[in-house]
């Protein structure tokens, strides 16, 4: 790097998590080869991390790496999750600066120059930025809109709003989080906390093509949750301050009985009673559902399990960098590395 911060790039990773996505890879390969070539001097490799797909991703991808060394395809045992894609992807890129990309394409190349400038201009994280969200549904665009400013006001002030996880990052703060050993990992949480030189690139995400989304509702919400607990411990303390206030509502409670009690009117209030029964029965049942899940994401983290496993490696060996919770349990067969 030079003393003004600048610096030239000169090895890009790409990594791209797969999961079914038999219908958009034959898009994503054509489209991939003829804008690689306007990289120039830049030497890339792509790292492909098949997520256990049930269709036939895997062959695909397998074909890809044989038409060259620079397409890495690392395939899980299983479908791990899209983190655990995105971290397998991190622990093998060799590269200088590492792009983390979807699939489908909605994150278009076209941003990924103005990366490079930014990061060649000296920043170490450059994330994309939403600016517009085409054709997706308006309830997905609505509780996107509310998370990221939610997790933003009350859970990680640094999170940056509208970004997923399409990003530029620097070499020194992919082996950070390669060492990071949580094994829940809220990836684009994690990168905002390690700091650096963070800017945005905005950008117009287009619309899938192939294919359906893997984030249907039901996964978008456990993902939220996961990253609200993994992130902050402010739930329980919500539930806490809950407590707190349920606790001096019964104190007052228990003065009015008293009350009734000394004026001797006592057989009174069975409809109150009952409804503060069952609120505090719901709220205790609650809070103790809200302890259960930190202490469920302990109890994952103290298993120290790796957060996936790499069954078949395709023109790859070992993870590049040091790494504590994606190291694969199961090295990659001898003769497929
Ligand atoms: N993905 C993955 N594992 C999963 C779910 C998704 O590797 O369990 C990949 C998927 O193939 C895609 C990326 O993660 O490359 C983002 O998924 P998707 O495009 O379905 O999410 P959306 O853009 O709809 O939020
Ligand atoms: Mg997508």
């Amino acid at each position: 790097m030079s003393q003004n911060g600048s610096r030239t790039l000169s090895f890009l990773s790409l990594v791209i998590p797969v999961y079914n996505e038999q219908a958009t890879l034959p898009f994503l390969r054509q489209q991939l080869e003829s804008w690689l070539p306007t990289l120039g001097k830049i030497n890339y490799e792509i790292v492909l991390v098949d997520d256990g797909s049930k269709d036939n991703s895997f062959a695909f991808l397998a074909e890809w790496a044989q038409s060259s060394p620079q397409i890495k395809v690392l395939s899980f045992s299983r479908n791990f999750g899209h983190q655990a894609a995105v971290t397998a992807g991190l622990a093998y890129a060799a590269g200088e600066a590492v792009v983390i990309m979807d699939a489908d394409l909605q994150d278009p190349l076209s941003a990924i120059p103005e990366m490079i400038r930014r990061y060649e201009e000296g920043y170490d994280v450059v994330y994309g930025q939403r600016i517009c969200r085409q054709g997706e549904t308006a309830f997905k665009k609505v509780t996107a809109w509310a998370f990221y400013r939610l997790m933003q006001k009350c859970v990680y002030k640094d999170l940056p709003k509208d970004t997923g996880d399409f990003r530029l990052v620097a070499r020194k703060v992919v082996d950070i989080v390669n060492a990071m050993p949580e094994a829940h990992r809220f990836l684009r949480g994690m990168f905002a906390w390690v700091g650096f030189r963070h800017i945005a690139v905005p950008y117009v995400r287009d619309e899938r093509r192939f294919g359906e989304t893997k984030y249907p509702f039901s996964k978008m919400l456990r993902f939220a949750w996961q990253a609200i607990t993994s992130f902050s411990a402010l739930p329980i303390r919500l539930v806490s301050f809950w407590g707190a206030l349920v606790a001096c509502l019964g104190f007052l409670i228990c003065l009015y009985a008293f009350y009734c009690w000394c004026i001797g009117d006592i057989v009174q209030g069975w409809t109150s009673l009952m409804g503060l029964i069952a609120m505090l029965g719901g709220s205790c049942i609650l809070a103790i559902g809200i302890v259960g899940e930190y202490v469920g994401n302990i109890f994952e983290e103290v298993k120290r399990r790796p957060s996936y496993i790499v069954e078949r490696c395709l023109n790859c060996s070992t993870p590049t960098s040091s790494q504590n919770a994606g190291k694969p349990a199961v090295s990659p067969p001898k003769d497929e590395q």
